[in-house]
Order: structure tokens, then C-alpha cells, then sequence
């Protein structure tokens, strides 16, 4: 059986962004307003024409989407893909320019950093426009760096997820992380005060050598992560990391990590699953992220963002027993559960 999810939907809505002065040229795709503003960041790249930045654009407004939704957050999906100008540009025009783009559409994209953007980006966005997250924190609010929510809400679903292949907890346990960045080290040290033993791979060896001295992580290559002796797998490097080869050399019988689209194609969910192996699908356990954006944007504390980041492992848990009882991909459950929740005109908060 091939799993096939995700009906493709054209996107409701897309904005050329054009101004040459500024440098601009770019697209805000929105997929889905149905539970409220287009959420999802502004990714600043290099693309040969503006087609391949109109079909990235399209393919993550619709993994905003459905992220989105699965989080219970009262947003829909959208996405701005900007081409990055070649050579030197001036940055605070171009994102000022953007700006002045997100405020034209009052409110029905909220946009905040992605690949290629940064903190001090959205400050230019926001000279312009309020539908900006992903500023610098104020005291007791929402805001600042989304990596540690996404290591926790990463760190809760691996703990449903061990539960559920091993009724077990952490404790004792090899957990194997490849790439140990921002988020990647945040989980290593949550598994590690958990009581599990780490195994670390990453292209940056004194990230490696970090984590080594500091949790008493072993270090491999990064070609020898997948397949070492663990109980757990975690992607937290790119995307794409679960191909045929990758997953056959897979010793874990759980994969969960931050990454994200890490199945290199539909079908290696039924691969995992042939090889009993419980994938806590990406976008259901690295929301933190946006759960965080989201709060700041609506003006919320720090306590609702880890209430909500805390409902992670449970949601990830009921995703893994739906999967077993009904002899489907999680993947495919999880799409399922963020269609159904598309369709919801009220926003499910909890
Ligand atoms: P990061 O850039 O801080 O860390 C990525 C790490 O992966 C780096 O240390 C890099 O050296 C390493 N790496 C690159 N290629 C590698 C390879 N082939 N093998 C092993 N390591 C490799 O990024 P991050 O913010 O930690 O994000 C990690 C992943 O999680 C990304 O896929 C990102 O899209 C996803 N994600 C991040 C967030 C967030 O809040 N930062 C939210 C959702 C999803």
C-alpha cells in the first residue's frame, strides 16, 4: 500500500510582491483562513525564476495549514517566499517594502522569520504593518526565540512515543540525534535530564564536542547516526532525512525530532510502519515553534504558550493509538485529524 494523504488544494489566494526600487519580488500564498488569519514565516531565497518561488510558497502555505490546525491555533496557512536579490541589497528596504505588502492585506496574513529571515527583519516589517510575530520578547509575554518551545513540544511527543512502542519512559534509553543546532542540543539535553544516553551527529564537530562534555554524549558521522544501536531516532537536521536507505538502517523503533518534511516521500511512511517502527509525524511534534509565534501575535504569556506546547505528547499519543487501531500511517491519521480541523470555523483553543 502506498499511503496517500493531503488532498492538494489550489491555494484560496496568492500576491505577487513587486518593487523593484526596494528589491522586492516574492509571493504570499495563502492556503487556508478557515479558522482565521493566514499564519506561517517569510522565507528569503535564492530561486531561479519566480515559478519555483511561487510553488515553494504554495507547498508551505499548505504545511502551515495543516500545522496549524493540528496545534489548535486559531490561524489558517500562509507563507511569503521572497527571491533574494543577487549580489549586495539593502535589507531594511526590501523588508520595509514587504511590510507595507503584509499591511495591504489587513490582517488575513500574519507573517514572522523563516529560512533566510531574522529578528531584526521583522522589526523593518513591523514599521509597517502590526501582522508581524517573531519580534524581540517583551517581559513576561510571548516572543523571542521559538527553539526551546520547539525542543519541549519535540521532547513531549518522544516521551508519548516511547510510551506507547516501548511502555516505557526515557530513562536508560539511547536517543540518537542528528543535527544538534538550536533545536537538536535543547532535546539532547531534555532526553539527557530525562535520564536517557545520547548519541550526536552533526556537520559542525564543536557542536558535537559541546554536547560530548556536557551530557556525556558518543559522537558519530553523520552517515552512521540512522543506523547505531538506539532506541530512538530524532531528525533535527533538514528535511528529507527518512529515504528507503535511511530507514532500513534504522536499528529505533521510534522516530520523532524537529526536522521539518522529513519522510523524503509518502511512501516511506508505510516503509516505517512495515519495519515497526512508531513515526510521530513532523509537523504534529515541532509546533512549539508557531504555538509561540501565534501567542505573540495575539498578545499572550509565556504560561499559555507552554500549556499549549504541554498538549504536544498527548495529541501525538492519540495519533499513534488512532494509527495502530486503524492500520494507517500516522502521517496519514495526523493529515486526516488537521483536514477535519480545517473544516471548523471555530477555532478549538484549549
Ligand atoms: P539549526 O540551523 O540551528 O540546526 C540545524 C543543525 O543541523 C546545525 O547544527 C547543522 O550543522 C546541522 N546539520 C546540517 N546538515 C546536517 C546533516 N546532513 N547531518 C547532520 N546535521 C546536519 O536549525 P534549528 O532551528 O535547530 O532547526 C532544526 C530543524 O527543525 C530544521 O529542519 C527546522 O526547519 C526545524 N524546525 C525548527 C523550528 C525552530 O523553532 N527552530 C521549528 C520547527 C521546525
Amino acid at each position: 500500500m502506498v499511503a496517500r494523504h493531503r488532498r492538494m488544494m489550489p491555494p484560496m489566494e496568492y500576491i505577487r510582491l513587486s518593487d523593484e526600487a526596494a528589491g522586492l519580488d516574492g509571493v504570499i500564498a495563502i492556503h487556508s483562513t478557515a479558522r482565521g488569519p493566514a499564519a506561517g514565516g517569510c522565507r528569503l531565497w535564492t530561486y531561479d525564476d519566480p515559478g519555483a518561488a511561487m510553488t515553494d510558497a504554495f507547498r508551505l502555505a499548505e504545511g502551515m495549514s495543516y500545522k496549524n490546525a493540528m496545534a489548535g491555533l486559531p490561524f489558517g496557512g500562509g507563507k511569503a517566499v521572497l527571491r533574494r536579490p543577487p549580489g549586495a541589497f539593502d535589507r531594511r528596504a526590501l523588508f520595509e517594502a514587504f511590510g507595507r505588502a503584509v499591511e495591504k492585506l489587513d490582517g488575513r496574513y500574519v507573517t514572522a522569520e523563516d529560512v533566510g529571515t531574522g529578528v531584526s527583519d521583522m522589526e523593518c516589517v513591523a514599521r509597517h504593518t502590526r501582522h508581524v510575530a517573531g519580534r524581540t520578547a517583551l517581559p513576561g509575554l510571548a516572543g523571542g526565540d521559538p527553539s526551546p518551545w520547539t525542543a519541549l513540544g519535540v521532547f513531549e511527543a518522544m516521551k508519548a512515543a516511547v510510551e506507547f512502542r516501548y511502555s516505557s519512559g526515557l530513562a536508560g534509553l539511547r536517543v540518537a540525534v542528528s543535527g544538534v543546532g538550536n533545536v537538536g542540543a535543547g532535546l539532547a539535553r531534555l532526553a539527557h535530564g530525562a535520564g536517557a544516553r545520547l548519541v550526536v551527529a552533526d556537520i559542525d564537530p564543536l557542536r558535537c564536542a559541546r554536547l560530548a562534555e556536557e551530557l556525556g554524549a558518543e559522537v558519530v558521522g553523520i552517515e552512521a547516526i540512522a543506523g547505531v544501536e538506539a532506541e530512538v531516532f530524532a531528525p533535527c537536521a533538514l528535511g528529507g532525512a527518512l529515504d528507503e536507505a535511511t530507514v532500513l538502517a534504522l536499528q529505533a523503533r521510534v522516530v520523532c525530532g524537529a526536522a521539518n518534511n522529513q519522510l523524503a516521500s509518502p511512501d516511506m511512511a508505510d516503509l516505517l510502519v512495515e519495519r515497526g517502527i512508531a513515526y510521530a509525524p513532523d509537523y504534529v511534534v515541532n509546533a512549539g515553534g508557531i504555538i509561540n509565534v501565534a501567542a505573540e501575535y495575539l498578545g499572550e504569556s509565556e504560561g499559555e504558550v507552554k500549556g499549549r506546547v504541554m498538549e504536544i505528547g498527548p495529541r501525538t499519543r492519540t495519533i499513534l493509538d488512532a494509527a495502530g487501531r486503524d492500520g494507517l500511517p500516522p502521517p496519514v491519521v495526523a493529515d486526516r485529524m488537521a483536514e477535519e480541523l480545517m473544516q471548523r470555523p471555530e477555532p478549538a483553543l484549549a
